[in-house]
């Protein structure tokens, strides 16, 4: 995939989660990877609105998240958490959200989200009985290279999910499409078990 085929997926994919209030403000951001040797992921440019994001509107990172490309505009701050995962899972998408189900359940259950005999869980690549499913919870932190070692600490290749406490979700899959389809599922999950 090239930077320009990348940017129009990643423009469609954030106007679809803004529709659903999952990007407020600037929100939220979403990658691809381009190239596997070495890693190259197109992720959101830093700071704008998702609702407004063009196809020019993604940088071209390396596995750290840092620009192969110097100069504006420049890839969200988290890009490096996204290249790590990437690199880790062998995701081929990256989603990360601000969405509340999952920060209010990790308020709950700091230690990992338990899910079990729930339907929702067969969108999330995961038996919908006797199948326990623990989306992990790391604590929050600006430094991506804190925030990756945490992930990659709680990492299971069956559990395609990560909360990060007081901040947000990350959800990955092997396209965008199926990225949002587990991020879709998972938000109704974590609901389910907040409200029940
Ligand atoms: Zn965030």
């Amino acid at each position: 995939m090239n930077l320009a085929e990348a940017g129009r997926l990643l423009a469609d994919e954030c106007a679809r989660y803004t529709a659903l209030g999952w990007m407020r403000g600037t929100s939220g951001n979403l990658s691809v990877r381009l190239s596997s040797s070495p890693l190259r992921l197109a992720v959101t440019a830093s700071g704008l609105d998702k609702g407004e994001l063009t196809p020019s509107d993604v940088v071209e990172v390396d596995a750290s998240g840092t620009p192969v490309h110097p100069g504006p505009p420049a890839p969200s701050a988290e890009a490096g958490l996204h290249g790590r995962i990437a690199a880790v899972s062998g995701a081929g998408a990256v989603v990360h959200v601000h969405v509340l189900a999952p920060v209010l359940a990790a308020e709950r259950w700091p230690s990992g989200v338990e899910l079990r005999d729930l339907e929702m869980l067969k969108g999330f690549g995961r038996a919908a009985h006797d199948d326990l499913v623990t989306i992990p919870v790391v604590p929050n932190s600006q430094d991506m290279e804190v925030l990756g070692d945490a992930f990659e600490a709680s990492y299971r290749a069956d559990t395609p999910a990560l909360i990060v406490a007081r901040h947000g979700l990350y959800v990955w899959g092997s396209d965008l499409r199926q990225a949002r389809h587990r991020t879709e599922c998972l938000e109704w999950l974590m609901r389910f078990i907040i409200e029940s």
